[in-house]
């Protein structure tokens, strides 16, 4: 679950990190008596994309008069007149500093990313350092310094150690896979206060946390669903959509992943992801294939890609079914199969005998993903040429 910024603000403030002063806004808000006494003002759009200084949804106002043009400024350009706002205080930098925590997933451990100048274009610094940690993610000051007085004025470098040690904590106790700190302000009078905090928490830890907490964030990511993405919930998996020429049909995010990469190998894109919502016991291929239906009759959508691997399930019964749903109703457009099947999937039926069978179908199957999407990739090129 990725928090809206004011909430990944209001995580840090509990764990004792300096954050700006700000308000809420929502929609026929007042300006709130409090902003009045701030030494200047920001607002700042509410949404859960990053990116909004260079997209004009972060404002600095030259004084609290100038807060309603601010306001309609960037309601107009989200589209949205009711989009929440956060009014803050506006913070002297005189320098930003980038500081992240996340899991890296490789090492299956806590990392800590610096660079020495944030902001706005700290995608392309290359000056980005990466300090893996521990285990526990522990790390002292004194571990990190070195690293980090390369980067740094000493002085600053050891208040910066200090401020970073805090982290990996603040991530462990509150389940986060990445805690963002862009920019870490530097002010002139020398005080470190997080000017912008992307905190995303591991969705399979939400039972630790209180289900009602951050609020605003919830309802912008229920807002930033699509209703096919809604109905794929309900339906008991997750669906995210996506610009793309394949409708493809997988579960589990590894395979998920590993199609879309296979895809792009070959200048195609997915125009979906799925994943199963609740573990592998449940079984959703027909909702899935019934989703993956519906997103090939968009016309930029070329084919459907349905990649199935089985362990225990029986690799008979699901061609059954495969079988059953591509005769029930003509496909929008041309199907490939993938079969991968363990042993104990394939003892009625084995992935050769089902490639057999669905060809007798009409059907273009196979058991290596990469002949799978080159075949893919070159119905869509001979469609293109014709
Ligand atoms: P993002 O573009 O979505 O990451 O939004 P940020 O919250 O990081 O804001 C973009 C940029 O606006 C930052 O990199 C800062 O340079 C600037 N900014 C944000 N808040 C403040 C502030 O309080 N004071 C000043 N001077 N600049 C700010
Ligand atoms: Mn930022």
């Amino acid at each position: 679950m990725r928090l809206a910024e004011i909430d990944g603000k209001a995580l840090l403030r509990r764990h004792g990190i300096a954050v700006p002063r700000g308000v809420l806004l929502e929609a026929g808000d007042a300006t709130p008596a409090e902003a009045g006494d701030w030494p200047g003002h920001v607002l700042k759009a509410q949404v859960l994309e990053g990116g909004r200084g260079k997209r004009g949804l972060v404002r600095r106002l030259a004084d609290a008069s100038a807060l309603s043009a601010a306001r309609r400024h960037i309601t107009d350009a989200l589209g949205d007149p009711e989009a929440p706002l956060l009014l803050e205080e506006a913070v002297a930098i005189a320098r930003e500093v980038y500081l992240a925590v996340r899991i890296d997933g490789t090492r299956q451990g806590l990392e800590l990313l610096v660079a020495a100048e944030g902001g706005e274009e700290v995608e392309s610094t290359k000056a980005l350092i990466r300090i893996a940690l521990g285990g526990t993610g522990d790390v002292g000051p004194d571990a990190l310094y070195p690293e980090l007085v390369g980067l740094f004025p000493p002085n600053l470098a050891a208040r910066l150690a200090r401020y970073a040690a805090r982290l990996p904590e603040i991530a462990r106790v509150e389940d986060l896979e990445l805690l963002e700190i862009n920019p870490l302000a530097l002010t002139p009078d020398g005080r470190l206060i997080a000017c912008d905090a992307k905190v995303i928490r591991d969705d399979s830890a939400a039972f630790r946390h209180d289900s009602d907490e951050f609020p605003l964030s919830r309802s912008l990511a229920e807002r930033a669903m699509t209703p096919l993405e809604r109905s794929a919930r309900e339906l008991g998996f997750q669906l995210v959509e996506i610009d793309g020429d394949v409708a493809l049909v997988t579960a589990g995010a590894g395979l998920g992943m590993m199609m879309m990469d296979l895809l792009a190998d070959h200048g195609l894109t997915a125009a979906c992801f799925m994943d199963n919502l609740r573990g592998a016991p449940d079984e959703t291929m027909a909702e899935r294939l019934r989703i993956a239906r519906m997103i090939a009759e968009r016309p930029q959508v070329r084919a459907i890609v349905f990649q199935t691997v089985l362990a225990s399930r029986s690799l008979a019964d699901r061609m059954d079914a495969l079988l059953a749903w591509v005769a029930a109703e003509p496909l929008p457009k041309p199907l490939f199969v993938g079969i991968a099947a363990g042993h104990a999937a394939a003892r009625k039926m084995s992935a050769e005998a089902a490639l057999a069978k669905l060809g007798a179908a009409g059907i273009a199957a196979f058991t290596d993903p990469v002949a799978l999407v080159r075949a893919v990739a070159d119905t869509i090129a001979d469609k293109r040429r014709s």
